[in-house]
């Protein structure tokens, strides 16, 4: 099983992505991730694109496309199939992906859009907090912890993304309005995108991806 997922940011894709890789048993690949751990080895990867998402910037699209490719050429050869989380997220990187994949075992099948309002969205992502010891996530809106700013598991002092900040993420919006936008588009025209209404809680969203892939 081939998927993308799509969405905003804060649309929920890292919680369907977790969920849906257990339950398929496919190879979670996430392009934020991938940068994220980038700079925190300080590789040339990082470094490079951490100037762009400081910003709130997309990195550009070649530089992606690789480390994409270069993802899907090192899954184990019993792969099951992956969940591209994040990507493509321009319509270059699409036509660059299709284009990388045509005729082989690794085309795209299905494209999950999370669809979710933007007021939704900046609470969402403004309040969010991960603790750095156990990856607990939390929401000063939605889901705060007992005590402000503390782990209700482990204690730690909770963190938030660098990139999550008001600023940062008008810029995100924004760029994912402009850019990401014309991927659905390119899909639809395919056949291939699931709109799902991501604005209900965890086990609607969930029956609704689940019945899709299953039929
Ligand atoms: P995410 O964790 O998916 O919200 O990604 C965080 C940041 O990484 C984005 O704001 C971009 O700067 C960068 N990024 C992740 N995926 C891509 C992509 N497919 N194309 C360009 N930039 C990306």
């Amino acid at each position: 099983m081939n998927l993308f997922i799509m969405g905003a940011p804060g649309s929920g894709k890292g919680t369907f992505s977790s969920r849906l890789k257990d339950q398929y048993q496919i190879d979670h690949i996430s392009t934020g991730d991938i940068f994220r751990k980038n700079i925190k080895e300080n590789t040339a990867l990082g470094q490079e694109a951490k100037t762009y998402m400081d910003k709130g910037l997309l990195v550009p699209d070649e530089l992606v496309n690789k480390m994409v490719l270069d993802t899907l050429r090192n899954l184990p050869a019993d792969s099951k199939g992956y969940l591209l989380d994040g990507y493509p997220r321009t319509l270059e990187q699409a036509k660059a992906f299709d284009e990388m994949t045509k005729g082989t075992p690794q085309e795209v099948e299905t494209v999950l859009y999370l669809d979710v309002p933007n007021e939704v969205l900046n609470k969402r992502i403004l309040g969010r907090r991960t603790c750095p010891n156990c990856g607990e996530i939390y929401n000063i809106y939605f889901k705060p912890t007992k005590v402000e700013n503390v782990c209700d598991h482990c204690q730690t002092e909770l963190t938030y993304r660098a990139d999550d900040n008001e600023e940062s993420l008008a810029v995100r919006l924004g760029e994912y309005d402009r850019a990401t936008r014309p991927v659905i588009e390119h899909y639809q025209d395919q056949n291939k995108v699931v709109l799902v209404d991501a604005n209900r809680d965890f086990e609607a969203i969930w029956t609704d991806i689940s019945a899709n892939l299953n039929s």
